[in-house]
């Protein structure tokens, strides 16, 4: 990866850490978080990202020099139809509980799985938080009424998506399965640095 591609994924981690630093504050503010050990989000099938997203990820799999396994366990999942996330690890009682296995570089998508707005037709901030979440807040909030007090405060996902998907029109629009995206992105870094391998590549 040359010094424009890894300067991408510094500037994809600073638009990461934006996101979660307003999260932060909702969560301190609001008194939400996720519930432990949830995993329902990454348990889903219809994770989708773009490839710009999972350039981070990429980057630490291609770091550790993993990339050949991991690309052989998303190419077992394809063949199996199995569209569930291949970096999550569940917990062998509950396979809808466990935890990310690169939790720091995990694509914008997954930030933002619980703790996110979006501007409606009418330009009004609505609130697009897990009803998971909500149950084990303090207090049992509704969404249709507490959670909305700091609605304005939650990051907006069209924004943060916007901000990143210009950074690199080719990868920073299209859609993909979870899956598919961190695919391509690990072919992306092979084609882009092919010499310079894994020990060069900013985390
Ligand atoms: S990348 Fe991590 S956070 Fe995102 S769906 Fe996969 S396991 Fe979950």
């Amino acid at each position: 990866m040359d010094r424009r591609h890894e300067g991408l994924v510094q500037d994809v981690l600073s638009v990461y850490h934006d996101v979660d630093q307003a999260i932060s504050r909702f969560q301190k503010d609001s008194g939400l978080h996720c519930p432990p050990g949830c995993g329902t989000c990454c348990s889903s099938v219809q994770v989708e990202a773009t490839v710009l997203e999972c350039l981070p990820m990429g980057a630490e799999i291609w770091r550790q020099g993993r990339e050949d396994l991991v690309a052989g366990h998303i190419d077992e999942r394809q063949k199996q139809g199995d569209l569930r996330c291949v970096l999550f690890r569940n917990t062998p009682a509950n396979p809808d509980g466990g935890h990310c296995s690169l939790y720091p570089q995990r694509p914008l998508v997954c930030r933002m799985f619980g703790f996110a707005s979006r501007r409606n037709k009418l330009n009004r901030r609505e609130a697009c938080l897990c009803i998971h979440l909500l149950q084990a807040g303090p207090g049992g909030y509704d969404i249709r009424d507490e959670a909305g007090r700091w609605t304005d405060r939650l990051p907006v996902y069209q924004d943060s998506f916007y901000r990143l998907g210009s950074m690199a029109l080719e990868m920073g629009f299209h859609l993909y399965p979870i899956n598919m995206a961190f695919r391509i992105s690990l072919e992306f870094l092979y084609w882009k640095c092919p010499d310079r391998r894994r020990h060069d590549i900013a985390a």
